[in-house]
């Protein structure tokens, strides 16, 4: 009788954790930048989950932006496996003019005033950027190809724009 009970729970523990392994979706093993709540508030037309926080996305640019990465990396992208944040305090830098928003990189990684990054991995899979989505390509390769930052993918499928931090 006991043993059987031990049995129904391993049974059980097993279940639970191939449950846990099962998570859909990309996973990046990054650093933790942002620590935003995500909640998809829209949807593109392929099918990319947005949470906007209230500002206007540019919907088709991301579905465009995905279609020209893949073309760029030979692979597909699963558009279910990501969720794009569009971060809520995001802010115009005065010394750069660029997009961005505060991150946790430490202070050697940083090269603007007041820190900020221009896109960021949020683990395990969502796409933190300002409205601009000048970095979503670059912020793409990272999650998709799990590429470190400097590698020649970046130079070869990301977009031309200038991007600070990480
Ligand atoms: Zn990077």
């Amino acid at each position: 009788m006991t043993i059987r009970i031990i049995l129904q729970s391993v049974c059980a523990v097993i279940l639970l954790c191939f449950g846990c392994l099962n998570t859909p979706g990309y996973n990046c093993l990054c650093a933790s930048l942002t620590n935003y709540e995500v909640h998809p508030t829209t949807v593109t037309p392929d099918g990319i989950k947005v949470d906007d926080s209230g500002f206007v996305v540019n919907l088709d640019l991301l579905d465009q932006e995905t279609i020209s990465l893949e073309q760029c990396l030979s692979l597909s992208i699963d558009r279910t496996g990501f969720t794009i944040k569009i971060a809520p305090d995001w802010f115009t830098s005065p010394s750069s003019g660029n997009e961005g928003f505060p991150c946790n990189l430490r202070p050697s990684e940083c090269s603007t005033a007041p820190c900020a990054c221009a896109g960021a991995v949020q683990p395990p899979n969502t796409v933190v950027l300002p409205p601009s989505l000048l970095a979503y390509r670059h912020e793409m390769i990272h999650l998709v190809t799990h590429a470190n930052h400097g590698d020649p993918q970046f130079e070869l499928c990301e977009n031309t724009q200038p991007l600070t931090g990480n």
